[in-house]
């Protein structure tokens, strides 16, 4: 009996431990729940509000995909996309943000983008007021470029467009037309223009081995610092056709790869009036413009158009700059 009464006792006692011990188990497991709820939602949070610029993170993977998948962009074979260009201009674009978070990108039609810079308005406030960022947004800008030159004929012309409308434009050079007109090359940088490298013979670079492509780029390189000094960091591919080769290389000799965001296929036949409405409804805030000074008699419309896009893109509110002067 009193044995009995004793594991009944003992039995009881167990009895209560575990049930305490069962309680003690259930709160620490609630404050743990509670713990990683916490820390979900505060990451959720952070995540949300970084979210423009994380969606522009993925944007420039994007590019960089398509990049290495071989992609060919070309303007004078007609096979344009130029919905990957954007995402090259925007890769580009976040990449200037990344570098000097201090910059203003008024420059950005994209929401995400607009939403980003009133964040950052907010950060650098610091008191949550982003009052600063719809003035940042009316700041507008376009870049011109021309490539394929120098030349005696077009390139000539449109310099004189520029100087009298006086905008900076950016030329992307062969290195042939260069040891012809090295001249030209030293008016276009002399009247403040900027230049960009755009091989030696125009050749398609993405179908090019590596040794080829540094030969083409390199020997551009040569004549354009033999003509003006310097060699430039900018560099556009031919046909806007570009490989994971031309991309390392790129990466390598630290030139930055420069696409388009309007294509006006001005070397096609494109008639004045079609290009100019073509860069009023296309061009964006840091929208790059392409265009030719040299390539054939359809160069003239160039010339012919050139006075009245650039009176409206400034009547549009752009400010035209050279490719690295974008935001
Ligand atoms: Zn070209």
């Amino acid at each position: 009996m009193a044995v009995a009464l004793e594991r009944h006792m003992y039995g009881d006692r167990n009895r209560n431990r575990n049930r305490r011990k069962y309680r003690k188990r259930r709160a620490v497991l609630a404050l743990l729940l509670a713990t990683v709820v916490l820390v979900g939602v505060g990451y959720f949070v952070s995540k949300l509000v970084n979210l423009p610029y994380l969606l522009e993170g993925n944007q420039a993977s994007h590019i960089e995909d398509a990049e290495h998948a071989d992609l060919i962009l070309s303007h004078h074979i007609g096979l344009n996309d130029a919905f990957t260009v954007q995402f090259a201009q925007h890769a580009l674009n976040a990449q200037n943000k990344r570098d000097d978070q201090q910059a203003v990108n008024g420059g950005d039609a994209t929401d995400g983008k607009q939403e980003q810079a009133a964040v950052e308005g907010n950060q650098q406030s610091g008191s949550g007021q982003g009052e600063a960022a719809p003035v940042q947004q009316e700041l507008k800008y376009a870049a011109l470029t021309f490539d394929d030159g120098p030349d005696l004929k077009y390139t000539t012309a449109i310099l004189d467009i520029l100087k009298d409308k006086n905008v900076k434009a950016t030329f992307f050079v062969v290195g042939l037309q260069v040891g012809k007109y090295p001249e030209i090359l030293q008016r276009i940088v002399d009247e403040g223009h900027a230049v960009g490298n755009h091989s030696q013979n125009h050749a398609d670079l993405s179908k090019r081995s590596k040794a080829q492509i540094l030969k083409e780029i390199e020997k551009a390189d040569q004549l354009i610092e033999d003509a003006v000094g310097f060699t430039p960091e900018l560099f556009r591919a031919p046909y806007g056709a570009v490989s994971k080769t031309l991309h390392d290389v790129m990466k390598e000799k630290e030139r930055q790869l420069i696409g388009w965001t309007v294509d006006t296929r001005d070397w096609a036949g494109t008639s004045p009036d079609d290009m100019r409405e073509m860069i009023k409804s296309e061009t964006k805030p840091g929208g790059i413009i392409l265009m030719h000074s040299f390539g054939g008699k359809h160069i003239a419309n160039t010339v012919e158009a050139l006075p009245f896009i650039i009176d409206d893109l400034k009547e549009l509110g752009y400010t035209l700059v050279t490719v690295n002067e974008l935001p």
